[in-house]
Order: C-alpha cells, then structure tokens, then sequence
C-alpha cells in the first residue's frame, strides 16, 4: 500500500537541427551562408521536494519527456533551446538504473538535484563553417539525440519521530501543524493505510521526519491486518510521541489511556515500549471549565514526572505548546544516535550481489 517504488521513462530533448541557408538580398549577388545553430534539447532533472512523502503520483504517470531544441534558421536565427523537465520527488528517493541493481543518485536532502538525462546539443549551422577557402559551406549539422532511460525509483524516508496514541488523540492534526509536508494524499486509494510523512524544521541545523502512523492500537501486535506493517515504521523512529487526549471529549482517564497503548508497545515486537518518549497531552484549549479540568492535565503530568518522563501539554488549535514541544523533541533527537537507515546495508552488497536492494528492512514496498 505505502509505495515507496515506482519505474519511469526519463527521456530528454533532441538537440535543433542546424539550418543550411544563404544570405539572399536584393542587391547583393553572392550571400554568405547565414544558416543557424539548432537549439539544445531540455534536460530532464529530478529534485527532491520537501512537501512530497510518496512515490504514489508515479503510479499514474511516468514518462517525463523535456522539450526539444528547436531548428536554426536563416539569418543567422539560432533555435531555442528547450526547456528542462524537473521532476519533483521526495527527499530521500533513490535512483537505481533500469534494473534495479545499480544506484545512481540518492536525494536525500530537500532541493538537491540529479540529472536523469542530458539534453541532447544544437547542431550547427552552415554560417559556422564558412572559412577562407570555403566561403560557400553546405555543411551543417543535425541535432543530436537527446538521452532516455528508464530508473528505478525507491524511497527511503524514515521516519525519526513516530506518533502514537489513540484514534482521534490529535496526531493528524498535530503534524500538518509541525510539518511542512502537505501531502495530498486524500486522492489515493487506502489512505487510511498509508503513513503520513511530514518534514518538521526545529532549527536552522535540525529537521527531522515525523510519521502519524494510523492503526497502531487497533490489535496491531497481535499482527491483525496492517498492523505489524505500521509497526515496522515504529520500530525505526528513534523518538516516540505520545498523544494523550486530556480533553473531556476523550473517554476515561488520561493516564488510563496512556497505559493501555503503553502495554499495545510493549507487547509489540522490536523493543517499542523502551523507545525514548514524550508524553504530549493534546487539546489543552478544550480542558473546559469542568470540575475535573486540572485534575486530567495533572495527573497525566504527575504520572510521567513520577516516571521520569518528560511532558508537554499543547493544543494544535491554539498554537500553545508546539513551540516548546519541537525544541524538546529536537533536544532529545540531538542526544539518541541515529540508527542506521535501513536499506544501507543491502545498497552495498547490492552493487556486488544480485542488486536487490533490503528484504522489508525499508518501507513497505508495493505489495497489497
Ligand atoms: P488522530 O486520529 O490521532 O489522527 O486525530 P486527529 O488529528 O484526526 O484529530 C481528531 C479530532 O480532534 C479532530 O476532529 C481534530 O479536529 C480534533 N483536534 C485535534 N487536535 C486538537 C486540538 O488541539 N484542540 C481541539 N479542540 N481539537 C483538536
Ligand atoms: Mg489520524
């Protein structure tokens, strides 16, 4: 469901033909050649985009052609050159040849770009060729192809930071407060399946990913459906947050609820529950005035103080709180060494091996 693959048809423009042409005048009975230069062809670029989470919208597209370099002209008129084609892809995409076995870029950080394939050049024109003993040349040239190819694209994004809690705590809303990411995600099939993805800038040094990953409680560590699925992602963040919903639309007590996704962790394979955490109690602007209002915030907060945990209270309504909550997610990301991106390990043997890159250690792959 979550692809994180996709093959694409690169293909850059043919370079202009140049132009075999004389100077015709009225008044003047032997013109000089005066054929133009074609133009080049457009290169077809690839950039990683902040605001891209998934390799989905290649499902439905992918032959990506530049535009070609247009034809000299008499009179010396060059063609134009035509103009690149940048594809946009998220950070952390990998490019593998056609099959799959070689890499050749990887575009890990937002705005860094990798030609796919060069234009081809403008041939020249027949005024090019003029010379003392050749004032008449016929000689010109024709534009060259541009290249293509076909690429392997996969994505490695891993999340640092993973949200968890319970349906409705917040975490949707509280990542496209914090990230950038605007993933529109809504037009695809099973979105509820797919884990959102979003950039958070905690300092000018610091950005860190931040999956909402849907799904966790509802039985995924007894592995029903696509639980264990999710967990996979869980289990590579470095930091979790834990949404607690201390408003009085969420059922029964805030520490309660801590306490049961506390036990869907450690009951979850791959050491969840001993993950760093920051315990987040959410909706603060919807305490209410109600008798028990202080008393839900503050037992939470008692609760992880007694377990030395840290806590902060925020509304994504409101704005209260998320400045604090990024700094200290920022701080505690600063002090857990990142683990090994998965995937890096397969990519070298790959290049010696047979190429297939990671047997599930990434993302999910195509498959239903
Ligand atoms: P998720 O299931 O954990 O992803 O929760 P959502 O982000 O989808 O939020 C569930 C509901 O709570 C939605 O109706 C949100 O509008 C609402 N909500 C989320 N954050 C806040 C908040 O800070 N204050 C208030 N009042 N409502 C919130
Ligand atoms: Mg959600």
């Amino acid at each position: 469901m979550f692809v994180d693959h996709a093959r694409i048809f690169v293909a850059a423009g043919d370079g202009g033909n140049g132009c075999l042409s004389f100077r015709r005048e009225k008044y003047v009975p032997r013109g000089g050649p005066d054929g133009g230069d074609g133009g080049d062809g457009g290169s077809v670029i690839l950039e990683a985009d902040k605001d891209l989470s998934t390799l989905v919208p290649f499902r439905y597209n992918r032959l990506f052609r530049a535009e070609r370099g247009r034809h000299g002209q008499g009179a010396n008129r060059h063609g134009r050159r035509g103009e690149d084609l940048l594809i946009k892809v998220p950070p952390g995409t990998v490019v593998m040849d056609e099959t799959g076995s070689r890499k050749l870029a990887d575009l890990s950080r937002p705005g860094e770009r990798w030609p796919a394939a060069q234009g081809g050049r403008g041939g020249r024109g027949n005024a090019r060729f003029a010379t003392s003993t050749n004032q008449a040349p016929r000689r010109h040239e024709e534009g060259r192809p541009g290249e293509e190819r076909w690429l392997v694209l996969e994505l490695k994004l891993l999340a640092d930071v993973g949200l968890v809690g319970f349906p409705n705590a917040g975490k949707s809303t509280l990542l496209s407060r914090l990230s950038d990411a605007r993933p529109k995600i809504a037009d695809y099939p099973f979105t509820t399946l797919t884990p959102h993805l979003g950039h958070v800038t905690a300092a000018e040094d610091l950005s860190f990913v931040m999956a909402d990953i849907p799904g966790l409680i509802e039985g995924a560590s007894e592995g029903a459906g696509l639980g264990t699925r999710f967990l996979r992602h869980v289990e590579r963040t470095r930091l979790l947050l834990h949404l607690v919903d201390v408003s009085p639309m969420a059922e029964g007590s805030p520490v309660r609820r801590w306490e049961v996704i506390q036990g869907e962790l450690a009951a979850a394979p791959g050491g969840l529950a001993g993950k760093p955490q920051i315990v987040v109690g959410t909706k603060i602007d919807a305490l209410g005035g109600g008798e028990d209002r202080p008393d839900r915030l503050e037992a939470l907060r008692r609760h992880c103080a007694a377990r030395g945990l840290p806590f902060v209270a925020i509304s994504a309504v409101s704005g209260a709180g998320l400045a604090e909550l990024v700094r200290e997610t920022a701080r505690r990301l600063r002090r857990t060494p990142a683990s090994p991106r998965p995937g890096d390990e397969a990519e070298a043997d790959a290049a010696s091996l047979d190429g297939t890159s990671g047997d599930g250690g990434g993302p999910e792959g195509t498959g239903a």
